[in-house]
């Protein structure tokens, strides 16, 4: 594939996963926010990870290391990112109140 091609196919579905998770996040419940939450985090690092792969064709050495650090973050991500119980925002990091709506969340 001609390499105009792949960067446009790559901004377009940058584009549509950017687009994609604001309409989630303003549109889903929080039972599909919690299921499907994750789904978005795993694929923004597959498109970091295409982004090293685009603009380092051969660079294998690169590849391992962002790859694993994709990996390892997006784990992290995954992992302490919770959705409030009350008004279904979705919160990073550890914390004991959402900061929204002031409901107590579950640790
Ligand atoms: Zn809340």
């Amino acid at each position: 594939m001609p390499e105009h091609i792949l960067v446009g196919v790559y901004f377009a579905a940058f584009m549509v996963l950017v687009l994609a998770y604001k309409v989630f996040q303003r549109r889903a419940s929080i039972r599909t926010k919690r299921e499907y939450g994750p789904a978005f985090t795993i694929a923004t690092g597959v498109l970091m990870f295409a982004t090293v792969v685009i603009a380092w064709p051969g660079w294998w050495l690169a590849y391992i290391v962002v790859g694993c650090s994709v990996i390892l973050f997006t784990w992290l991500s995954i992992k302490h990112t919770h959705v409030c119980d009350s008004c279904g925002r979705t919160l990073f990091g550890s914390m004991d109140f959402c900061p929204k709506c002031g409901a107590k969340l579950k640790s």
